[in-house]
């Protein structure tokens, strides 16, 4: 293992890459005029780390890159040991000629997710519904501050798909349906990586993105499988030409503008309507990789395969390689076959059907970055911010972030907010159970049920929040309902990954006969409040008439009592719907700007607890415009305070919005809304306009 505070003595070295002082370009050229074509293939190379025969593979093979897929921990799985296990496999890249660092990635998709007594952030769709970017920074920079911390400097986060069908396991995963709004999300890259240009990334507080799944993986169809089994997840995107880039190419130029260090193509294939080619699948797509990524984005980044995805394009393993090398792949997640995929690679150049010129731009792109976190002055973890990893402060942020993501529906007689004062009766499956409303890509790849890390369900959260109020729990309301004021019954899915989503509910989006079952029984005895923890939206249909308020609280995280700061009050509901809240399975799929636009929920909507400004006056178009326009200033001073305003601004326009908005009028708002995240500011303002003076 490592020296207690490991250092490479650079100056012995005394070659020009080593020199910290010399700009990145011409390090990388220097480097790569020394190396060998194994040298350069090596670099291209992602194992997983369960998948080395020994650590000494990691010189043998000069790998550039180790990964801990999802779930692969070390043992005991703390901050601690992960910076020895990444430190460990650091040192065998020491024992190389030119000591080239590895690059060592995971995925943190909520915040550091791998890890037990990690920030667990409310998934990507409950940042969709808080709708603040100032907020979504935050989290990223927690985020990376615990990744960072742990010794690895790479991150597969974020996802910046655009779920267009909820049926899709991977829905919880995009902020939204909207392109502007996930575009508007993307904040989150700086608070990752710090400053587009990549300047901020040596430091120990920073990591390296990887935008993902490149491109249309939110997109593709359903059912579409000759086998029967449903290909939703990994499936074909069928778009037009128009529709490919509004929609799900949108957020990538977004990404490319904000410096995200590396993109990750979709496993999915793409079929652009009128094309000629059917189906592409994207690891092999040399238009969208070379040409529109690349070229026409002017991505300088890297592209890194999803897990052993070029497997999947048609022929054997060495077209596999070559045509997505060709295609402009820059390091492959291999992540098992190392020895095989090294030497076909090595094998294809030689043959001349792989340039050298294309292999040494893929390894300019890798070593660039490399050069950027500062892993050849640090190559090992440095653990100023373990202390950092689950700290008070960063469940702060998740809580906020918690509150402001949860989505009021319904809230008839204004059951919510509750009083201390009430008896309260809680039931349902995913009341007090901290996996469930952690969902997948927690510990494990698939996350589980029950306490898998540290944390505080809503019902502990509702009891915090509460102190001294009677507040019983009944999972399956099995228990007398007589004699409470008001029930609570939290509904909602099991925790999943990828696919087509959690197993026990099938892929129809009904809520558990067990859950159906406590909804009847607690909204029959008495006023009642269901909150749904899930991943997407759930099928309420007729039942919505039986409850008084409605929560969509998505999948919250380790911070339980952010859902119980807005169900007491503590903080206002302001999140809405960053997805459209279907009818029924037969209506899908459903979003904003569809022709028949008729769905139980619409996009955008939510209502809000938000106290009237004190005075009681009445907000006034006046303050629309005027919010609108500080939004506007704030969006060009780009400063803490402006953002801040910002938020303020938003806030009352959402205060507006809650509380005038109805089925009838929601549309001039969500599409407001969408000018709104656009950055159109005077096209919403006018917006907003014409929908009061027509209300
Ligand atoms: C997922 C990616 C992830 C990768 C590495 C794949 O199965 O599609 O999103 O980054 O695994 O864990």
């Amino acid at each position: 293992p490592p020296a207690e505070n490991p250092r490479i003595v650079v100056d012995a070295h005394g070659l020009p890459y080593l020199d910290a002082k010399l700009p990145v370009h011409r390090r990388v050229a220097d480097l790569l005029s020394r190396m060998s074509l194994a040298e350069k293939a090596g670099q291209m190379t992602q194992a997983e780390r369960n998948a080395l025969r020994s650590p000494g593979d990691i010189a043998a093979y000069e790998l550039g890159s180790l990964l801990s897929g999802g779930g692969s921990v070390p043992s005991p799985n703390t901050p601690e040991a992960w910076a020895k296990m990444v430190d460990a496999y650091q040192l065998r890249a020491q024992a190389t000629r030119f000591q080239i660092p590895l690059i060592y990635g995971v995925d943190a998709v909520h915040g550091h997710n791998n890890v037990v007594g990690s920030t667990i952030m409310p998934h990507n769709i409950g940042i969709g519904a808080a709708r603040d970017p100032e907020l979504a920074r935050r989290t990223g920079a927690v985020t990376a501050k615990e990744v960072r911390a742990t010794g690895v400097p790479w991150d597969f986060a974020p996802c910046v798909c655009v779920t267009r069908d909820e049926r899709w396991g991977r829905s919880y995963e995009a902020f939204g349906e909207d392109p502007a709004l996930v575009t508007a999300m993307e904040t989150v890259i700086q608070g990752m990586q710090g400053a587009a240009d990549g300047r901020d990334l040596d430091r120990n507080d920073k990591v390296l993105t990887s935008a993902k799944h490149f491109v249309g993986d939110g997109g593709t169809e359903f059912g579409s499988s000759t086998t029967g089994s449903y290909t939703i997840d990994q499936g074909v995107t069928r778009v037009t030409r128009e529709e490919l880039e509004a929609v799900h190419l949108a957020p990538f130029a977004e990404a490319v503008r904000r410096g995200a260090g590396t993109v990750m193509p979709s496993y999915s294939s793409l079929d652009v309507i009128g094309d000629d080619a059917g189906p592409v699948k994207m690891h092999a797509h040399a238009e969208m990789i070379n040409g529109v990524l690349k070229d026409r984005m002017g991505f300088e980044g890297f592209v890194i395969s999803d897990w052993q995805a070029i497997d999947q394009i048609p022929g054997d393993y060495p077209s596999d390689v070559r045509t997505s090398v060709n295609a402009g792949l820059d390091m492959i997640m291999v992540p098992t076959n190392y020895q095989e995929f090294t030497r076909t690679l090595q094998e294809e150049v030689t043959a001349g059907r792989i340039t050298g010129e294309r292999i040494d731009d893929a390894v300019s792109r890798i070593l660039t970055q490399k050069f950027r976190l500062g892993l050849f002055e640090k190559p090992y973890a440095d653990t100023t911010h373990l202390g950092a990893v689950g700290s008070p402060a960063h469940r702060a942020v998740a809580r906020e972030a918690v509150a402001k993501s949860q989505v009021l529906l319904k809230n008839d007689g204004a059951v919510l907010p509750l009083k201390s004062s009430q008896k309260v009766y809680v039931a349902g499956s995913n009341a007090d159970d901290l996996g469930n409303q952690a969902g997948g890509w927690t510990v494990s790849w698939q996350g589980a049920s029950g306490r898998t890390t540290t944390g505080t369900t809503i019902l502990e959260g509702m009891r915090k929040a509460a102190p001294g109020a009677v507040i019983d729990y009944s999972k399956d309301a099995s228990a007398g309902t007589d004699g409470y004021d008001v029930g609570v019954v939290v509904v909602g899915e099991t925790p999943y990954a990828e696919g087509i989503g959690d197993v026990g509910n099938g892929h129809d989006l009904e809520l558990t006969a067990a859950d159906q079952a406590a909804v009847d029984t607690v909204c029959a005895a008495m006023r009642c409040a269901v909150l749904v923890v899930s991943g997407r939206p759930q099928l309420i249909g007729d039942r919505l008439g039986d409850m008084d308020a409605l929560v969509a609280s998505w999948l919250p995280g380790t911070e339980g009592d952010g859902v119980a700061d807005v169900l007491y009050g503590a903080r206002p509901f302001t999140g809405r719907l960053p997805v459209t809240w279907p009818k029924s399975e037969a209506q899908l799929p459903v979003n904003v700007g569809d022709r028949a636009y008729d769905p139980q929920f619409p996009y955008g909507w939510g209502l809000t607890t938000l106290k009237r400004s004190p005075g009681g006056g009445e907000l006034t178009l006046k303050a629309i415009a005027l919010a609108a326009r500080v939004l506007e200033a704030a969006g060009r001073a780009r400063s803490a305070e402006a953002h801040e305003l910002a938020g303020t601004a938003r806030l009352l326009v959402q205060q507006r919005i809650g509380q005038d908005l109805t089925e009838a009028n929601a549309k001039p708002f969500a599409e407001a809304d969408h000018l709104l995240l656009k950055g159109d500011l005077t096209g919403a303002v006018a917006r907003l306009t014409a929908a009061y003076r027509a209300a």
